[in-house]
């Protein structure tokens, strides 16, 4: 580990500040004394990426092309030292950072065969008349982008991840504020991305990795009067901040926020006596998986109070007192994880279940809470999201109230409903209210798992994302990072 911020193609370490960071699953500290990226530094990459911004965007996009595949190669080269580090830095398992990194390779790979097909036509034109002028409308790229990835993601939220690759792919300069919890992974893949450029004869300024242990370098970041639009996955505190300094800017920018969700589910009345699916199996999987630290796990549970569902919900309960505690991706998920589960365990309760404690670091216990709709709905704090292997679930009286709580909610990156054709069929008012809440709306599944394809719309209303009209995941996340212009009247060539 070199430590040093990539400002185009220069290492630099003119700051005194370090940071180490830290194995999750252990509490000690990797190998690596990271420099903290100074403001002398962060304005030099961003000058640097405004001045190569028209070379590189210039480029065809066969080149761009080749440039993502070319990173796509690097990163095959190192991928043992960066899938260990992977595991290292997030504690994480092996066969899951091997899925990621192939999700994120998989990304560059679209982005550079979207760019090359004819889908992505990026001119129209309006021919002229004798009395009107010929029009030609553009997509060109929007500028520097500013990119801030999730803790939970280190490969497809984060250095190269689905922001870097669209904003590559579109032609824009991208400067990622590396997470300081994967900064390690951070700097393996930035390795990666400056020899692709060289090889490539990217323009130099076109990629930087700025370490950072504090929000001042990001805040800057996002200030600094070269960067003209950001990508940023994380938390809903997080992304707000950030959007505030876009929107305050003297000249403000588009900051693209992906954040939390608690993605509803809606189990109905035929889903828990369906045979044919084993729901409580994969619901529970759903929330557990990788310490349910995802932002689609699903984090409230509906369905009406029943026998049957009070039984549902025990066989689900018993199954999280017999498991192990998960290793989380750190002290800074495990604290505010356990913060707001302490809190929430001590509201009104039909049923609570919890895995048992562990005297190990940053082990997060599996839980269930079950209320009735009228705690949930006495308890604000029970709408937002904990993120961590946690499930709130509700049993409402009747429809009425159901539909009254999900009116309720905030925006949601998704929302499930779960249950028997007919009974879909019967409940489209339901389909409706989540449909005003959420990106993409699930039928008989879960909302873990994210297809990386033209049609996934990964996003929602605020606060899961900052502008609903957009998807972060996909051929289409390419328009967040472009922007039309129109030529009236020039000569056609
Ligand atoms: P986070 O704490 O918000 O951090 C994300 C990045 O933003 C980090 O680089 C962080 O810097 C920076 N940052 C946060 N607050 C900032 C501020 N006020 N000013 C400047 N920079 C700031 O989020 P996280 O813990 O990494 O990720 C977990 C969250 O991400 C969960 O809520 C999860 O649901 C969400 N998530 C959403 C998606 C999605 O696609 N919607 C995907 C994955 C995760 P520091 O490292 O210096 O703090």
């Amino acid at each position: 580990m070199h430590g040093k911020n990539q400002i185009g193609n220069e290492l630099s370490a003119t700051g005194k500040k370090t940071f180490t960071v830290k194995n999750p699953a252990t509490n000690l500290d990797l190998i690596g004394d990271f420099h903290e990226c100074t403001i002398g530094e962060l304005n030099k990459a961003t000058k640097l990426a405004n001045d190569a911004l028209d070379l590189y965007a210039s480029k065809t996009n066969k080149q761009k092309a080749k440039f993502l595949k070319q990173i796509v190669k690097e990163i095959k080269k190192d991928k043992s030292q960066i899938l260990i580090r992977f595991w290292e830095e997030s504690g994480l398992s092996m066969e899951r950072g091997k899925v990621e990194l192939k999700r994120t390779l998989d990304q560059l790979k679209n982005f550079a065969k979207y760019i090359c097909s004819k889908k992505y036509n990026l001119n129209t034109i309006a021919e002229g008349t004798k009395k009107l002028p010929y029009l030609e409308k553009r997509m060109i790229p929007i500028g520097t982008v500013a990119v801030f990835g999730a803790s939970n993601f280190p490969f497809a939220y984060s250095t190269v991840g689905g922001d870097t690759a669209a904003a590559l792919a579109a032609g824009c300069p991208v400067i990622v504020k590396s997470h300081q919890m994967h900064a390690g992974t951070g700097e393996l893949i930035s390795d990666c991305v400056i020899r692709a450029a060289n090889f490539c004869n990217i323009p130099n300024g076109v990629f930087s990795n700025l370490n950072a242990s504090s929000i001042k370098v990001g805040s800057e970041l996002v200030a600094n009067e070269f960067v003209k639009a950001v990508g940023f996955t994380g938390s809903i505190a997080g992304g707000t901040a950030l959007k505030k300094i876009g929107d305050e800017r003297d000249s403000p920018i588009p900051v693209f926020a992906e954040m939390g969700s608690v993605n509803p589910v809606v189990m109905l009345p035929s889903a828990l006596t369906d045979p044919k699916i084993k729901w409580s199996k994969t619901l529970l999987k759903s929330i557990t998986t990788d310490g349910g630290q995802f932002c689609t796990k699903p984090g409230l549970l509906f369905m009406y109070d029943s026998v049957e569902s009070r039984n549902f919900l025990r066989g689900i309960g018993e199954k999280i007192v017999k498991m192990t505690p998960a290793v989380l991706l750190g002290e800074s998920i495990s604290r505010p994880f356990y913060k707001k589960r302490n809190k929430l365990k001590h509201v009104k309760k039909v049923m609570f279940f919890e895995a048992p404690a562990s005297d190990l670091p940053n082990r997060g216990q599996q839980s269930l809470l079950v209320v009735t709709d009228e705690t949930f709905n006495k308890h604000e704090f029970l709408k937002e999201e904990v993120f961590g292997p946690h499930c709130t679930a509700v049993l409402c009286k009747n429809k009425r109230e159901l539909k009254k709580i999900i009116s309720n909610l905030q925006g949601q990156l998704t929302g499930t409903i779960n249950g028997s054709k007919e009974d879909l069929s019967k409940n489209q008012d339901l389909v409706l209210l989540l449909e005003n809440l959420a990106g993409r709306i699930i039928f008989n599944g879960v909302p873990t798992g994210v297809r990386v394809v033209a049609a996934q719309t990964h996003g929602g209303t605020f606060p899961a994302s900052t502008d609903s009209r957009f998807t972060a995941v996909g051929d289409f996340s390419i328009y967040r990072f472009l922007r039309p212009v129109t030529y009236q009247n020039f000569p056609k060539a």
